[in-house]
């Protein structure tokens, strides 16, 4: 660990010194006073020139490192393309070339350094088909390379009877795929990726990489050793951790999976409105339901209503408002009823008319208001009066009829007195007093219900008649 550190802490600050260069390197480095780097001018991000023709991409920032290792100038001559470039350096117009793949015809002019970047091959095929290794085996599936690429010699070392296109650059080699001449073009995995974003290819995509890698170094001119030992010095004193992070910039590689997307898409597509329709239907049909089970339950309370309204118009229809008793319609249905009832049974009963005793002028010196509360009272004393058979309504006014059930006429006239004395000593609201009038008539087999009453009504005018405060029977 403290090695490690010790380690890192140096090598940011490695000079020529700090590398361990010989006397002879270094004198032979400051007679040079500077190098000429030729670099390939097509393989961006890894190598390349700018606009200007300064050494550009991840080899510079090697080379950075290396100028302040070797503490010599570098400069970049005008490089066509890669065959230019190979002919600059057998020329030994190139002192160094900047990242290159030995190779046993190379090392007849170029010495090489161990490599300090390792790149692997990555096929570049359209993105709608789909690599398989198999595929570089057998003939009839064709792959361009770059001319001269070391990976030649590899691929065709691995894969033998493998049908390479050899073209001039990139562009060329990505033109063939394009247009579905060659199925795939094989390169450096950074650079093709790179050259497509570049060129803005949108058809094509890295589909796969190889088992192969270049493994890139720097060669220097095999006539001046002094410069392979010096650069070999340089390159195993490079700080790997600082390798990693010019790596790291340059290389932001991704292998684009090729599946075709658009089937799926399609399918959620229509699955996703399937259930987006489902789930319209299905939150409407509920609502439905809903409002139905509302609409029902409205109804049902609709019907409670009705027939608690039904009763109470039915009982209004039967009931006299005032006083709570029976009222003439009542009476009447009552006394029909009566009337059939004893022709069944024939068994008797008795009618029993009452009328207050000069009520009017009760009516005159009290109030009508007074007048309505006697009567309430006078209707609460005869209920609690009578018995539970017995039928007691409002014939109107201040008159009162009963139908007694089962009652002869001496039965009747015994009710009746009972009533008129118990009235008469009563004292009612206001601390009044008064008396009634009753006629009592027995129905008569056979006679109508108007006879009836008929005969009741004389009855009682006679008590009128008589004095008031009187019962008379027919
Ligand atoms: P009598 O029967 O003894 O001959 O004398 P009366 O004064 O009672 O005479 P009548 O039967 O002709 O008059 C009935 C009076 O009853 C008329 C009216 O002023 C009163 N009356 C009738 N219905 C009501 C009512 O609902 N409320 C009040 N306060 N008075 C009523
Ligand atoms: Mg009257
Ligand atoms: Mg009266």
């Amino acid at each position: 660990m403290a090695g490690a550190l010790l380690f890192t802490a140096l090598s940011g600050a490695q000079t020529t010194s700090e590398i361990g260069l010989s006397q002879a390197e270094k004198d032979y480095l400051a007679a040079k006073r500077s190098l000429r780097v030729c670099v390939d001018p097509d393989r961006l991000p890894f190598d390349g020139v700018d606009e200007r023709g300064q050494h550009a991409g991840l080899s510079k920032d090697y080379f950075d490192i290396f100028t302040r290792m070797l503490g010599v100038e570098m400069v970049v001559p005008k490089v066509e393309d890669w065959d230019d470039l190979m002919h600059k350096a057998k020329s030994r117009e190139c002192d160094v070339v900047s990242q290159i793949n030995a190779s046993e015809e190379r090392k007849s002019f170029l010495d090489f350094t161990s490599p300090y970047f390792y790149l692997p091959l990555a096929v570049v095929t359209r993105y709608d088909r789909i690599f398989v290794e198999e595929s570089l085996e057998g003939a009839g599936t064709r792959f361009a390379v770059i001319k001269g690429d070391i990976a030649i010699d590899k691929l065709k070392q691995r894969y033998p009877s493998i049908d390479l296109v050899e073209v001039k650059n990139n562009i060329q080699a990505m033109e063939l795929v394009y247009d579905g001449d060659v199925f795939g073009y094989i390169g450096a995995q950074g650079a093709v990726a790179f050259a497509i974003q570049a060129l803005d290819l949108n058809k094509l995509a890295v589909t796969g990489s190889l088992p192969l890698r270049y493994e890139l170094s720097v060669a220097t001119r095999n006539d001046e050793p002094l410069l392979g030992s010096a650069f070999e010095k340089a390159v195993l004193h490079l700080d790997p951790k600082e390798g990693q992070s010019i790596r790291d910039k340059w290389i932001a590689i991704t292998i684009e999976k090729v599946t075709d997307y658009t089937l799926l898409w399609l399918t959620l597509l229509v699955l996703g409105t399937v259930i987006i329709v489902s789930i319209y239907w299905n939150s409407r049909l509920v609502k439905a339901n809903r409002a139905i089970r509302d609409a029902l339950n409205d109804l049902h309370a609709a019907q409670v209503q009705l027939e608690e309204q039904n009763k109470i118009f039915k009982k209004q229809s039967i009931t006299d408002a005032l006083t709570g008793l029976y009222n003439r319609l009542k009476l009447d249905e009552e006394l029909s009823c009566a009337i059939a009832q004893s022709d069944d049974t024939k068994r008797n009963f008795a009618v029993i008319l009452l009328d207050i005793d000069y009520f009017k002028r009760m009516n005159d010196q009290c109030g009508h208001l007074i007048g309505d509360e006697l009567l309430k009272a006078l209707s609460s004393l005869m209920i609690s009066t009578l018995s539970k058979g017995e039928i007691l309504g409002r014939w109107g006014g201040e008159e009162f009829l009963i139908i007694s059930p089962d009652t002869d006429l001496q039965t009747g006239e015994k009710l009746a007195e009972q009533l008129r004395e118990r009235i008469a000593a009563h004292v009612f609201p206001a601390g009044k007093t008064f008396s009634v009038s009753i006629g009592v008539a027995v129905y008569q087999p056979g006679e109508t219900a108007d006879a009836l009453i008929g005969r009741v009504d004389k009855a009682l005018y006679r008590a009128k008649k008589q004095g008031r405060n009187r019962v008379e029977v027919d």
